[in-house]
Order: C-alpha cells, then sequence, then structure tokens
C-alpha cells in the first residue's frame, strides 16, 4: 500500500514500472474520504496524431474498466508527457454513440439507414470481388486509402501479397510539397531537427502548438531554449508557436522561400558559410547556372557563380515581397551562421502546403543547412531515414508489377505521393473505375478540397463499386458507404509506429488493453474483437482474414503470407507476426528481453516500447566495407556504382556511403528537375504564388506585368461573388482538435468549437466596419460560406484566416456524427452539380447513457470552409495548395450562419486550369517518374516505365 503523506512527498510524476500491476491512487470522487483505488497500468500507443507517444491505460482492478490515460515514462520519444489529445482517448472509447457493430447500408448510398451485419459477411463479401478483379486482371480497381496511417509496413506487405498497386494516401494534401523540397537535397523526404542540442531554432510550422510530431518535438524545442537556444518563427499569424518566438516574422504567405534565400545570400556574400561542408558534401561539381557549368572548374568559381545568381535576392527585395523587414532578415542570417552546425529548423505544412511552388520553401530552407554545415550534426538537421526504424516482418512478398495511373498519373511526374485528392476529377474524366474501395481512418467528404465532387463521386456505383469505410468513428464519408467498420482506438488494437522525433531511434507498440490483460488472467482469444467493446476490430487481424478470404486454398498465392511462419499452412496471428518481427528485426531488443527472462514480445508488451539507437548523427560517413565494394567501381567524380546503381562516394580518399540522391551528395543542383521539363527550378529558387499580390491583381482583371501566367493560373470567381480580395490562409490546426476524430471526445470539444474567421482591424474596416461576432461570408473560386468575423491584430492586413478541424455536420437529426461536434444540416442538390448546406439545428444538449451529453453547454459546431475549395495541384510537386484567394463581404440579410453553396461545375473547370501548369511524363527514357525516387509502395522498376 502506498504511504499517503500530507507533503506529497509520495506524488509521483509517473509510476515507475515495478508499481505497474497495482498502482494505488485516493479516489478523487470519495474526497474528504480516503480510499484508496487500485490499477493496473498497460502501455499502448497514442493514435489521435502522428507522433505516436506512449500512453498508460489506468484499469481499475475492481471493475476491469478502464478508466484513464496518461503518459508512458518509458516511452524515448514523449517520455510519459502528452498532449491534451493523448487523455482525451478515455472520451473515445467510452462514447455512448460510438459504432459497436459491421454496419451495411440498407437504402440508397448516403441515405443513413443501416442495418447490423457479421465479419463473416463482410470478408465473403469483398473477399469475392476482390477474388473475382485481381483473377480478371483488375486488380488496379481495388483500392486501399488510408487518412490517418498509425502503422508501419503491414498494409503495404498486404497489398503487395494481393499483387496489386491499390496504395492510395492523404498526403498531397497533407505535405508532399515539403516532402519534395526535402527529397531532392537528400532522399530522406522528412527533416528529423535536433532542436534540444541547437543554438539557433527556426521553424515554418507552429510546431510548439500543433506541428508534425508535435509533442515530442515541442518538449525538445522548449529544453533547446531553456538551454540558451534562440527561436525565430515565420508565421504570418500571431500563433501560441510565434508567441514564444524570440523573432516573430509575419511574412505574407507564400513568400518564405524569398525570405530564406535572402539570408543564403547574405551567409554566401559574407563569406560565412562552412566552406568545407559545401566542398565536401554538396554536389557543387554539377552546377549548370546562368551560362556557368562547374564541371573542371575550382570550388571557388562555383561558389562566385552561386553568389552571382542569388544576387536579386536582396534582404530588400525580400521584405518588400514578404513584409519582413531587411534588417531583421540580415540578423537572422547571421545569428544562423553563428549557429553553425547546431542550426536546427522544421517546416512541415504551413508556407509548403498551403502555396504553388511551396516546395521551394523545404529546399531553400535546407540551403541554409547545407550552407552552415549543419545537416546529419548534434544540433542541426537530421534525416528522417536516419531515425525512422520500421522492422521488415518475415516473408515479404515482391514488389508489384503494375502501374496504377489513377494513383500517380503522367501529367505530375514528381508528385512525391498519390495524387488522392483529385480521384473525383480523375473518374469524372473516365480514366478508370474502383471495384472495391477501403477507406482507412480517413474522410475526404470533409478534409479534402471539393468534398461535393467526393459526394457525388461516392454516390455513383458506376465509378465506386463497392466502398467499406474502416472507420473508429462516424464521418461524414462514411455515411456514403455501402459497409461502415469499426475500427479500434489506441487501446484496442495492434500497431507498430515508429517516428523521427530526435536524434535516436525507437519503436512504440500499440496493443488492445483488455485483450492482452485478459489474455495474462488466462483466456483465449481467437481475435481482438472479441475481447473489445461490442465487435470492435482491428486492421491487423482483418487484413489476413481478408486475405484468406480472396484466397481460401492458396492457389493464388496470396495466402501464403498470411500462414504462420511457425505452424504451416495455419493462419498467422498476431503474436506471431509481432512476435517474429521483435525476434529477429529489431537490434538488440531480444538481449534486453531475455535479460528480464522475458521473450521480445513480452518485453514489448510489458513496456510498450524500446529505443533501438539513439545520438545517430552522420550517418552519410559511413564507411563502406570491402564486402561491400566487392564488384563496385568508381566514377571520375567520385560515385561508387555496382550493378548499375550508386551506392556510395568517395570522401577524403576513402569510401563512404553518403546520402541516397544520384549524386550520393547533397543535391543544391537537381539534375532530376532539369530534366524532368523544369530546368528553371534545378537550384532552390522562389517563386510567386498563387496568393501573391501579382496574383490578386490579376484576378481583378489588372495583370501586372510581373504576372506571370505560366506558373500561376488566374482566379475566376463566380459572377455574383464580391467583397474585397484577401488571402485565406485556411489549414492552422487547433491543437487539441484530431481532424474529424474528435467529435466523439467531449474533454476536446468543450475547449474548442469555434472558427471564427481572423480578420485584422484594418481590412474589417474596409468591408463596413465589420465587429467581432457578425456575419461575414466569404466568396471562393467556386461557392461561399457564411461564419462570424473575430477581429484581431494578430494577424497581418491583406491576410484572413480560419482555422481546420471544425465545422463537422450530421445529416441524420440523432445520430451518424456525434452531436455535441455536429450541427444538423439541410443538404441539397439545387441543380446540377449545385449544393447547398444549412444549418438546421446547432449543437444542443442530449440524453445517452453519458450524464455528460446532458451538459453539453456549448451551440456551435463551427463552419465547414473545406467544401468550397476547388482543387489546386501543385505542377511540381502535386500538392494540393490550400491557400485561397476570396473576396471578402459582409453577410447579406438572407445569409445564416454556416450556410454553404458551391458548384462542382466550376471546381471541375479550376482543376482544369491548374492542370494546364503540368508538364506531363514520361521523362528520360520512357520513364513514369526517376526511378530513384521513392513511391510509398514500390512497384519493381520495369513499372516506372511507360510500355510502348
Ligand atoms: S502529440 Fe498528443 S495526440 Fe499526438 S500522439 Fe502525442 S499525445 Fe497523442
Amino acid at each position: 500500500m502506498t504511504d499517503f503523506k500530507r507533503d506529497g512527498s509520495h506524488l509521483a510524476y509517473c509510476p515507475p514500472v515495478e508499481k505497474w500491476d497495482d498502482w494505488v491512487e485516493l479516489d478523487p470522487e470519495s474526497w474528504p474520504k480516503r480510499v484508496e483505488k487500485h490499477y493496473q497500468l498497460v502501455p499502448t500507443v497514442c493514435f489521435n496524431c502522428e507522433s505516436a507517444c506512449g500512453l498508460l491505460a489506468y484499469v481499475n482492478r475492481a471493475s476491469g474498466k478502464i478508466e484513464k490515460f496518461e503518459g508512458n515514462p518509458r516511452h524515448p520519444a514523449s517520455r510519459g508527457r502528452l498532449c491534451a489529445k493523448g487523455p482525451a482517448t478515455i472520451n473515445q472509447i467510452h462514447d455512448p454513440d460510438r459504432i459497436l457493430y459491421p454496419m451495411k447500408r440498407s437504402g440508397p448510398r448516403g441515405a443513413g439507414k443501416w442495418t447490423r451485419t457479421s465479419w463473416d459477411e463482410v470478408l465473403e463479401t469483398f473477399g469475392g470481388r476482390i477474388r473475382q478483379a485481381i483473377q480478371a486482371g483488375r486488380g488496379n480497381e481495388v483500392m486501399y486509402h488510408v487518412g490517418r496511417p498509425g502503422h508501419d509496413f503491414i498494409m503495404d506487405r498486404t497489398l503487395q501479397a494481393w499483387g496489386i498497386d491499390g496504395h492510395n494516401s492523404h498526403t498531397n494534401v497533407c505535405s508532399s510539397s515539403a516532402r519534395l523540397g526535402y527529397l531532392l537535397w537528400h532522399y530522406a523526404d522528412r527533416p528529423s531537427p535536433d532542436p534540444a542540442n541547437a543554438r539557433f531554432i527556426l521553424l515554418l510550422s507552429a510546431h510548439l502548438e500543433s506541428g508534425h510530431y508535435f509533442n515530442p518535438h515541442a518538449q525538445r524545442i522548449i529544453e533547446g531554449k531553456m538551454a540558451g537556444a534562440k527561436l525565430a518563427v515565420m508565421d504570418p499569424r500571431l500563433s501560441n508557436t510565434a508567441s514564444m518566438a524570440d523573432y516573430w516574422l509575419p511574412s505574407y504567405p507564400g513568400t518564405e522561400a524569398a525570405v530564406l534565400l535572402a539570408m543564403a545570400k547574405v551567409i554566401l556574400d559574407e563569406n560565412r558559410f562552412d566552406a568545407a561542408f559545401v566542398k565536401d558534401w554538396t554536389n557543387w561539381e554539377e552546377l549548370e547556372i546562368d551560362g556557368f557549368h562547374a564541371k573542371g572548374r575550382s570550388f571557388e568559381s562555383a561558389m562566385e557563380a552561386l553568389k552571382k545568381h542569388y544576387a536579386r535576392f536582396t534582404p530588400q527585395f525580400a521584405a518588400s515581397e514578404s513584409g519582413v523587414k531587411s534588417e531583421v532578415i540580415v540578423q537572422i542570417a547571421r545569428e544562423i551562421a553563428a549557429a553553425g552546425s547546431r542550426f536546427a529548423s522544421h517546416l512541415w505544412r504551413g508556407s509548403a502546403s498551403g502555396n504553388l511552388g511551396g516546395w521551394q520553401s523545404a529546399r531553400a530552407l535546407t540551403l541554409l543547412h547545407a550552407l552552415t554545415g549543419s545537416i546529419g550534426t548534434e544540433g542541426g538537421h537530421n534525416l528522417n531515414s536516419w531515425n525512422k526504424f520500421v522492422p521488415r516482418p518475415f516473408r515479404v512478398p515482391p514488389p508489384q508489377k503494375h502501374w496504377n495511373e489513377l494513383l500517380y498519373p503522367r501529367e505530375w511526374p514528381l508528385s512525391t505521393h498519390e495524387m488522392s485528392f483529385l480521384l473525383p476529377h480523375f473518374l469524372k474524366e473516365g480514366r478508370g473505375h474502383v471495384e472495391a474501395y477501403f477507406t482507412r481512418v480517413f474522410n475526404p467528404v470533409w478534409t479534402y478540397p471539393d468534398g461535393f465532387s467526393w459526394i457525388e463521386m461516392l454516390r455513383d456505383e458506376g465509378k465506386i463499386g463497392l466502398h467499406a469505410a474502416l472507420t473508429p468513428t462516424w464521418n461524414e464519408t462514411a455515411v456514403f458507404a455501402d459497409y461502415v467498420l469499426p475500427m479500434g482506438f489506441s487501446s484496442e488494437r495492434h500497431d507498430l509506429m515508429s517516428q523521427e522525433s530526435y536524434a535516436g531511434q525507437w519503436i512504440g507498440f500499440r496493443q488492445p488493453v483488455n485483450r492482452v490483460l485478459r489474455e495474462r488472467a488466462g483466456q483465449k482469444f481467437e481475435y481482438t474483437y472479441q475481447a473489445n467493446p461490442g465487435e470492435v476490430w482491428e486492421e491487423d487481424e482483418f487484413w489476413i482474414n481478408l486475405s484468406w478470404a480472396i484466397d481460401p486454398d492458396g492457389s493464388m498465392g496470396i495466402r501464403q503470407y498470411f500462414e504462420s511462419p511457425d505452424r504451416p499452412g495455419e493462419k498467422l496471428t498476431v503474436d506471431e507476426y509481432y512476435g517474429w518481427m521483435f525476434e529477429h528485426s529489431v537490434p538488440g531488443l531480444p538481449e534486453a528481453a531475455s535479460k528480464e527472462g522475458l521473450t521480445a514480445l513480452q518485453y514489448m508488451r510489458k513496456y510498450g516500447a524500446f529505443e533501438v539507437t539513439r545520438d545517430v548523427y552522420k550517418r552519410n560517413e559511413t564507411p563502406l566495407t570491402s564486402l561491400d565494394l566487392a564488384g563496385a567501381s568508381v566514377a571520375p567524380n567520385g560515385v561508387i556504382g555496382k550493378q548499375g546503381k550508386s551506392m556510395g562516394v568517395m570522401l577524403g580518399g576513402k569510401p563512404v556511403v553518403g546520402y541516397n540522391t544520384p549524386s550520393r551528395k547533397l543535391e543544391l543542383f537537381s539534375r532530376t528537375i532539369a530534366d524532368w521539363k523544369w530546368p528553371e527550378f534545378a537550384l532552390p529558387e522562389y517563386y510567386r504564388s498563387h496568393i501573391h499580390k501579382a496574383a490578386q491583381s490579376a484576378a481583378m482583371g489588372e495583370a501586372p506585368e510581373d504576372f506571370d501566367p505560366r506558373y500561376t493560373p488566374c482566379v475566376v470567381w463566380p459572377r455574383d461573388a464580391r467583397g474585397e480580395v484577401y488571402t485565406l490562409l485556411p489549414i492552422f490546426r487547433l491543437p487539441n482538435l484530431i481532424h474529424t476524430r474528435s467529435g466523439n471526445a467531449k474533454f476536446l470539444y468543450e475547449i474548442s468549437h469555434k472558427n471564427p474567421l481572423w480578420m485584422n482591424p484594418a481590412d474589417a474596416n474596409k468591408i463596413g466596419g465589420v465587429r467581432t461576432g457578425e456575419l461575414v461570408k466569404v466568396h471562393t473560386e467556386i461557392g461561399y460560406f457564411v461564419l462570424h468575423a473575430w477581429v484581431t491584430e494578430g494577424l497581418a492586413p491583406g491576410v484572413v484566416a480560419c482555422s481546420h478541424h471544425l465545422g463537422r455536420w450530421r445529416l441524420n437529426e440523432d445520430d451518424q456524427i456525434e452531436r455535441m461536434s455536429s450541427a444538423f444540416v439541410d443538404l441539397k442538390q439545387v441543380g446540377n452539380g449545385q449544393w447547398k448546406m444549412r444549418q438546421v439545428q446547432p449543437v444542443s444538449s442530449y440524453e445517452t447513457s453519458d450524464p455528460d451529453t446532458h451538459r453539453v453547454w456549448w451551440g456551435d459546431a463551427g463552419v465547414h470552409q473545406n467544401l468550397t475549395f476547388p482543387v489546386h495541384p501543385d505542377p511540381v510537386s502535386g500538392m494540393h495548395c490550400w491557400h485561397q484567394l476570396v473576396r471578402v463581404e459582409k453577410a447579406l440579410p438572407e445569409d445564416r450562419y454556416g450556410d454553404i453553396f458551391v458548384d462542382t461545375n466550376l471546381s471541375f473547370a479550376v482543376y482544369e486550369r491548374w492542370k494546364a501548369l503540368a508538364r506531363p511524363g514520361p521523362g528520360p527514357d520512357g520513364l513514369r517518374r526517376p526511378l530513384w525516387m521513392p513511391r510509398a509502395v514500390r512497384p519493381e522498376d520495369s513499372a516506372y516505365y511507360v510500355k510502348k
């Protein structure tokens, strides 16, 4: 029994592992009586963002009920700390309106009528349809479309076992733009910064409040700051992150690359760059700029050519583009140079995802790292591929032989990920058909731009044959599916997670808490849904069983990958799948486990996480062994190749592995971009976004001389659009909401349930003196939405902003999408492609088995904006460019809060205008995309070539 002391000295920040089996706390509800509560603590991994922080489920030993979630101190990335969304998992698992059983629609798609069905029926139906498609050579008509991934490798393995090119993702509405910028430099498509050890930190994302790998990164940024690092934040909005900074740089959106290149110019001109690093580790010898060819020339002459090339990026030019003062740009450039190898930064969404050409922000930012020699260093910029650890499972299938042009069409050969947000437009153009469609924790009707085009596609059985929504919660897309299949939250499923949270590698193990505890007590379960609430399942077992349903007798060659490694011909279990991997593919784990007399699987079930390595720096300098070099040759430029592929580079006369780029060096000059029809972007550059002031003038019929229609499509508003022109920033996240998965997290919705339009007072005055709380109407190119204004000086003039995450709706009055987070709406198709939505009933209290639903005091569900956005595919990266040029006016008497109107004919026209900017493949040698560029689930090399 714990000795409770009045001075509080018994209090622990996190319960130590040795007390996890019987952790004792006083019951707060029994106060002032001192009643003890005994818990068993079971580790799992949070599912409420990509960070994968470690959770501890507190299971009441008396009732067997999970009562709360707190942080797992043994998790190396989150170290016992969580954001608000982690503990809110308790709301999700006890939500009285959650989906508990597999459901099948019983009326037309979208009519909201459902009946309960069985997992066997689901497996039989989908197994049969997929088997037929594969056997008829139509395997590419099977598509898996993932929103929140949350596990590594198992889905890739499944799709490759089926032999299909069917992996689609949400990445091109999220991060593919920044990924391209990083990828072109060093092949790794994400940075892994080391802010805890940095001297200067520059953020172009809201990393302290909501960014990628938010909690693990945020705590390390603060550590760096507490140790004396300075923090600069470039963001037009005075975000919570900017409010913590030493320097807030409120740049005009889309001009970030100009500011970064001006900093690079200062560092170059003042010779503050790390010449030895640039000489050794960039491919400066390949520079071909402005008539200068570096081949055979000196390093110094190449640097002079570089200085000349960037001469136009004076701090004054950057200031006039961005609004950031030139002296601040110079000062920060010097501080970055002084930090040298201890300069850390991050950019993920923000400027990269909002803007046409946003990928150049990541490229320009990495140029600062190359110049300061801060790549691969302690306190610098590392590579995600060095810090993320994905163990290989047993028996990996070969890559698929096919290429699916619905995923990677020819127009965008350099897109880092699938052109997923254009699926409705591709099907409208007659490019294909999807026979079996799985959406996984994915809600494109709500999260994607142009959601009404998604509804039109999903309702059309000629386009989508059979659709299953695998989801833990109701969402606006699931209501248009044929099947809604309940999948578990953090404490109800297995997954293996790893992220680049710091300069080390770790794995985290998500596990179904009830099943684990009951199996510890001696019970046996064939499937996780037998231990979960209702029949909530998990994907791992679903895919294993579906694969058996597709290939019941093994004759298609699929079943073999889903058979036990130890029991020939028997069905694989999750214990066998993970147990094999932990035992064979995670260095150090079996040894750590055996020290405690455990198997590797038992160790992971006990601790929930394992650190594989730490202090991972300079992987590029890893020496090649004589074994590696057998049969290899060295080209005149020092690149070491074997069997037609580069594998290393000579550094100071020694063979090292280098980077995975064609030159094995950091690619200051991208031959790839030049060869794939964008030679003007072979170096990091800046070009104006679609929301630049020049584009605004062009949209008003006054195109300035410097408006270049080769890069920028002209905005055309509907004829009845009125009001002043602004740039709308629609993608900032609220730190405590989870895209569309917080609808059943009452703690979170109580905190955040409004998304007004941020407006600078000067802009509010321009449209008739709008005040906070008054209604404004925002016109996009395809429609409008109506919401409240919030007048604030926390935003630069000329820019308005509205947060992501809010504006949930439901089509059924009493169910399907939680009533505490959604407005009941009247949705009407009022003409061909014309849609109108009006909120009929706001949020209000209601009766369920949870007394808190009776206590709901807020009435706002927010207003949805993404429906009114047309698609904007960046011609190079393929990323949807989220920012919008809008016109804003005071709402008219007939307008009501939450009104939305959209014309999908107009959205299709915008799609065609943007598509026309692309420079389609094939590229050199008839390739669909460069062979060196990765894909999420990569087919065999032969599929990269267009068949003649
Ligand atoms: S940052 Fe928050 S939501 Fe994301 S995994 Fe960690 S606790 Fe969960």
